[in-house]
């Protein structure tokens, strides 16, 4: 079994002050120890990089062991939208309605060329990364990514989503940054 990737994990305690009897730590970083472990996926997959994914959520990967095995297609209860494939310009609004529909705080990941850049669908009808509609946390590279490099951008989600302030959402430059996106 790969080493960096055990089959159970255990959640890290945050950072705090600890002694005989207590630990403290502040507000923001338990919601964040709660919510990295908990983050609930909303899969839109269009393509190729969905069987990929498709490994990623199968026995010997298992995304269950970061709390995302309860995968959501409902918007309203998802955490991050996870975009993989081929995204035609038509569909664009659609990423981007799927976006809005989603209750703050919300994460999104780029998986695979297709989704981060348009890959190697360099044409008129292929809208040339999800970044031009959403505002995009992480991205996985590949054609398509293994699903340990899926594993590895979903951990890289885990750490943003564990030290997030939870003022973040309420700040003129999240507000100048959704704005830019005409959201
Ligand atoms: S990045 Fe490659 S594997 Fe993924 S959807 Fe595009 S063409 Fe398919």
């Amino acid at each position: 079994m790969d080493k960096r990737f055990p089959k159970y994990t255990k959640a890290e305690p945050p950072d705090g002050h600890t002694g005989a009897g207590f630990f403290a730590t502040t507000f923001d970083r338990v919601i964040g120890l709660a919510r990295k472990n908990s983050i609930w996926p909303l899969p839109f997959a269009t393509s190729c990089c969905g069987i990929e994914f498709m490994a990623t959520m199968g026995a010997h990967y298992d995304l269950a062991r970061f709390g995302s095995e309860r995968l959501s297609f409902s918007p309203r209860q998802a955490d991050l939208l996870m975009v993989m494939g081929t995204i035609a310009k038509k569909m664009a609004p659609v990423v981007q309605q799927v976006y809005i529909q989603m209750a703050e705080p919300r994460w999104v990941l780029a998986m695979g060329a297709c989704a981060s850049s348009g890959g190697i669908f360099d044409t008129y009808s292929v809208l040339q990364g999800i970044d031009r509609v959403v505002p995009v946390d992480v991205y996985v590279p590949g054609c398509p990514p293994r699903p340990e490099q899926v594993i590895d951008g979903f951990m890289k989600i885990q750490e943003l989503v564990g030290k997030e302030s939870l003022r973040r959402r309420y700040s003129q430059e999240y507000k100048e940054l959704l704005m830019s996106y005409g959201i």
